[in-house]
């Protein structure tokens, strides 16, 4: 065992079983990564990324374009297979594939477009460069596991850089495929390899290891604590995109029925298992009776079931213990004002639940639960509602709706989040940066500067003097 691998020296298992979770069959066995194996692809990694970073930039796009040609072609391969492996609804793991493919088109145009600057100075010529990292690890969670693969492997591919990607336990099986599919594609053996295994045991080798330049971690915030911790021992670079309580906030002024249709999908997306999930509806008092009366009829519109069905909304949780976690959040005396259904037998169900008259400072009011599960606070004006908006350690997502366009830029403005929305729920592109305020992370991914968390700026200062007199 390298003499780097030191906080995780504890047993690990050889292999995992991956379940449906709407069903509870499993669906596969895959080889846990071992430290030593991780040693071996941080090697193949740093040959392969020594030959990718010289390549003219314009040679690195196409490849990468072709990688993203070749992932349309199996669109509905790997989006069946995000159906099995994490119960999503087919329509979503549709848009998550193309997403995916989006991702690595963009980041390739990204890679010819990396410029550095021009800075006047006396004397000569000054200019900087964007160097690549080297390799950079990247543990994802199970939530979206192939788009938040590809936020991360695509500009880091594009700006020159290796990647190991360590997918979450429950749900390795679109990263495995994409793997091959970029070998299919042309993209270097070495240059994207995916390290499936436990968290502490591959992912804590990851973020020891001395040729591993940064982690970019997407996962709860708890861990990412310890991610951290762990990179500041090297300095290594780090990007946390980690959880969140986001607050959706409705003033009396609003189209009342366009936001109660629209707050169902705000924190019923993904089953709730979304780190974006506005699951703080925050209500101005005059009308909280009024659109919860308006949100429930939406509620129980929700189809919850089969997620091969292209009919449905909601699929199950990922697993038994998360669905136990969201279940501790709302005991059987809980004040659910709506509830809607959810299958019986096997899989792991949980119904959209809304719960009113919760006290403020209420677990399920303050903790991030990652189910179908959201509360509805009312506020007496905008200084509240931004009160409300702002008590929490989290500052990932929110939306606010109203008619009024002054109040929308003095609460945007004011709300201390990442991610903010205007009547609409819809803050997330891959076009624009997306990151968290406070506990919800450190850095930003997507958007124009995402290959640039990438590289490390070099300054160059040329000489203009006559080296010859
Ligand atoms: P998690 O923190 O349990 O695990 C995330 C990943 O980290 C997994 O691959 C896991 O194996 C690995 N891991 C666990 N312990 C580790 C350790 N000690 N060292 C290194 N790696 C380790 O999170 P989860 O339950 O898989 O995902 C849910 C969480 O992710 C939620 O909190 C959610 O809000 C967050 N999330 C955030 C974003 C964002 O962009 N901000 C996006 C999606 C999910």
């Amino acid at each position: 065992m390298p003499e780097h691998c030191t906080q995780y020296r504890t047993e690990h298992p050889a292999e995992h079983q991956v379940l449906n979770p709407a069903t509870e069959e499993v669906i596969a066995t895959v080889p846990a990564t071992a430290p030593h194996e991780v040693d071996a692809a941080v090697a193949r990694a740093l040959r392969a990324q020594e030959h990718w970073a010289r390549l003219p930039a314009a040679d690195r796009a196409r490849q990468l374009r072709r990688f993203a040609v070749v992932i349309d072609e199996h669109l509905e391969e790997l989006a069946w297979l995000e159906v099995r492996e994490a119960g999503h609804p087919i329509v979503n793991a549709r848009w998550e594939t193309g997403h995916a493919r989006d991702l690595f088109d963009y980041a390739a145009g990204g890679a010819e477009r990396l410029n550095g600057d021009q800075i006047p100075v006396p004397g000569g010529l000054d200019v900087t460069i964007h160097e690549p990292l080297g390799v950079i690890g990247v543990i994802v969670p199970w939530n979206f596991p192939m788009p938040i693969a590809a936020w991360a492997a695509a500009p880091a591919l594009a700006a020159g850089n290796a990647v190991l990607l360590k997918p979450a336990e429950t749900t390795p099986l679109t990263a495995l495929r994409l793997a091959e599919l970029a070998l299919q594609a042309g993209i270097p053996e070495g240059l994207l390899q995916v390290l499936p295994g436990a968290g502490p045991v591959t992912g804590g080798a990851l973020v020891d290891h001395p040729h591993i330049a940064k982690i970019v971690f997407t996962g709860s915030t708890a861990v990412g604590k310890q991610v951290m911790a762990g990179c500041a021992t090297q300095v290594k670079r780090i990007t946390l995109e980690l959880g969140g309580k986001s607050p959706n906030i409705v003033f009396a002024d609003a189209d009342i029925e366009k936001a109660a249709k629209a707050a169902p999908m705000s924190f019923l997306d993904n089953t709730g298992q979304d780190c974006c999930a506005r699951s703080r509806i925050l209500v101005h008092r005059s009308i909280h009776d009024k659109f919860l009366e308006l949100l429930e009829p939406h509620i129980e519109a929700i189809t919850v079931g089969d997620p091969a069905d292209p009919a449905t909304y909601m699929g199950p949780l990922i697993s038994a213990a998360q669905r136990e976690r969201v279940r501790s959040y709302v005991p059987e005396d809980a004040p659910a004002a709506i509830r809607g259904s959810a299958p019986e037998g096997k899989g792991f169900w949980y119904p959209a639940t809304v719960l009113a008259g919760v006290a403020e400072d209420a677990p399920v009011v303050t903790e991030e639960i990652f189910g179908p599960v959201a509360v509805v606070l009312p506020f007496d004006d905008e200084e509240d509602a931004v009160r409300l908006a702002n008590a929490t350690r989290y500052g990932l997502a929110g939306s606010l709706w109203t008619r009024d366009i002054g109040r929308a830029i003095r609460v945007a403005r004011a709300v201390t989040a990442g991610n903010l929305s205007v009547n609409s729920h819809n803050a997330m592109r891959y076009w624009t940066p997306f990151g968290g305020f406070g506990e919800s992370g450190l850095g930003r991914e997507l958007g124009p500067g995402a290959l640039t968390s990438f590289t490390e700026i070099k300054n160059v200062f040329i000489s203009a003097e006559d080296s010859h007199a």
